[in-house]
């Protein structure tokens, strides 16, 4: 079975425009940006998401988080960002290796916040949900 396309750039098999690397993580530029710099941060090894990622990865992975916006701030200005997971198929997850999302914003960028991703609502009322995630009656 052919590997996974991050599979591969993080071993380097195929090219990719990497800005920032660490021992477990790389930050590549995504081949079809919706904004300049849109950055994707990698784990080397092969998650398919962050259920997956061993607890001991985390506090990296928060730290490249920061490294990928610091270095976008610096070199392109940006002021503003959306960082996010696409995690699983009903979300638009389309390659199956957990990638981070960078997306720098910009004034007029024709983009919304988070909020406007998802437009369902919620039927349910707040209270019974947060009983139902407690085990409560
Ligand atoms: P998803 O919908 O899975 O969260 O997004 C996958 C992202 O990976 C897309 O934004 C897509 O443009 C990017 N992508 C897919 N294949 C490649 C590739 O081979 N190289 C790079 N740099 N980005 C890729
Ligand atoms: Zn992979």
């Amino acid at each position: 079975m052919s590997k996974c396309i991050f599979c591969k750039i993080a071993e380097k098999s195929i090219d990719a425009f990497v800005i920032y690397e660490n021992d477990r993580f790389l930050a590549f530029l995504d081949v079809n940006p919706k904004a300049k710099g849109h950055t994707l941060i990698i784990p080397k090894r092969h998650f398919e998401n962050i259920l997956d990622l061993y607890d001991d990865e985390l506090k990296l992975l928060g730290k490249s988080i920061k490294d990928v916006v610091q270095i976008l701030k610096e070199k392109l200005l940006s002021n503003g960002f959306t960082i996010g997971i696409n995690h699983g198929k009903v979300a638009g997850q389309a390659v199956n290796h957990l990638h981070i999302h960078v997306i720098p914003r910009c004034v007029g960028d024709g983009g919304g916040s988070i909020h406007s991703i998802v437009n369902g609502g919620s039927s349910e009322n707040v209270r019974d949900v947060y009983n139902i995630i407690k085990n409560k009656d």
